[in-house]
């Protein structure tokens, strides 16, 4: 792959095309923008840009060079992210940042740090960064990928050239489910309707039973009751099997989607209930089920379960306890969704 190969990113590609040509790249970059909209893919097709031996203002992606890169392999590279089963990047690998960058490059003109998941790093970590970014060496490229920009400290983001990643559209996640993961069209089409611009979100709906776990989860909120919420987080649990990983990183991708799922379907109710048009319905087999629905719950009480989800998406990155904290979000979504008289 090379920048003529990512998709719908245009605008971003055209900018670094121009600091290429005018030899103006930023010591510092972060990447910002929801998960799978392509920051890594990004960041790994400038690194080949930047080290690549034809030296234009693509990759060629054939040479050694661009192949090592591929395979992160390249000895004037290197990438930093959170370690398997860790929530953070820690001080060591900062560190260990520092001494790489210390020796000059070995093979090129340049060095780059690729630093994924940055809004992931402890304060000690920061801090060691921040001294790097202040005087960065003059070779040194610095690129960071952040899903949430608040999370990095303010005097990381001031040293840094802001990059803002957009959703996908539709036709393009269709396009890469159909192309790169053999999807018919009809599925891919369904998938990326639901998908929400990401094209990480969109693999893991594609795999078997992803999209019956969503059709489960919305035929149970339907028939909810208030009394419900010990014995629903309990299923809820075992039907999306979250147990059954070890891997705390799979485990948190797995509840994120469980979340994204809460959240369509009460903005579903909330579309249902102002009668916004102009909105389309995720869950468009239930529309008539979902208005009835939306009746019997405010549009104050559905602001607010909208507002208590996003908040458990923020939570599910510091807390370890994932069935606690699930179980905690729908006895209070059940609390605001049959409190009377809101
Ligand atoms: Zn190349």
């Amino acid at each position: 792959m090379s920048f003529k190969n990512i998709s719908c990113q245009n605008r971003i590609i055209e900018l670094f095309q121009n600091a290429f040509a005018n030899n103006r790249l930023a010591h510092a970059y972060i990447f910002t923008g929801q998960e799978g909209v392509g920051k890594a893919s990004f960041s790994r097709e400038l690194a080949k840009t930047v080290f690549c031996r034809s030296q234009g203002t693509d990759a060629c992606d054939v040479c050694n060079t661009c192949l090592r890169i591929a395979g992160n392999n390249y000895s004037d590279m290197l990438v930093v992210q959170p370690e398997k089963n860790s929530r953070v990047i820690k001080i060591e690998q900062l560190k260990n940042l520092q001494d790489f960058l210390r020796i000059k490059p070995l093979e090129s003109r340049n060095k780059m740090v690729i630093i994924h998941s940055a809004d992931k790093m402890n304060e000690e970590a920061a801090n060691c960064l921040l001294k790097t970014l202040e005087e960065p060496p003059l070779y040194a490229i610095m690129i960071l990928t952040a899903t949430s920009l608040d999370a990095v400290k303010e005097t990381i983001r001031s040293r840094c050239q802001i990059i803002r990643f957009s959703p996908l559209s539709m036709a393009v996640v269709k396009n890469i489910l159909v192309n790169q993961y053999q999807l018919d069209n009809r599925q891919a089409e369904q998938v990326a309707f639901i998908a929400n611009g990401s094209i990480k979100r969109a693999v893991w709906l594609s795999q078997a039973g992803a999209v019956e776990k969503k059709t489960w989860l919305v035929e149970q909120l339907l028939k909810l009751e208030c009394k419900d919420n010990l014995t629903f987080s309990k299923e809820l649990v075992n039907t999306w099997h979250i147990q059954d990983t070890d891997v705390l990183e799979e485990k948190r991708t797995f509840v994120k989607e469980l979340l994204f799922s809460f959240l369509m379907y009460y903005r579903d109710l909330l579309v249902c209930k102002t009668g916004r048009q102009e909105s389309p319905i995720y869950h468009d087999g239930w529309k008539s089920a979902l208005t009835v629905k939306s009746q019997a719950v405010s549009e104050d009480a559905l602001f607010h379960i909208i507002q208590i989800i996003k908040t458990t998406f923020g939570y599910l990155d510091h807390n370890a306890n994932i069935a606690l904290l699930l179980e905690n979000m729908i006895t209070k979504i059940l609390h605001l969704q049959f409190r009377r008289n809101m």
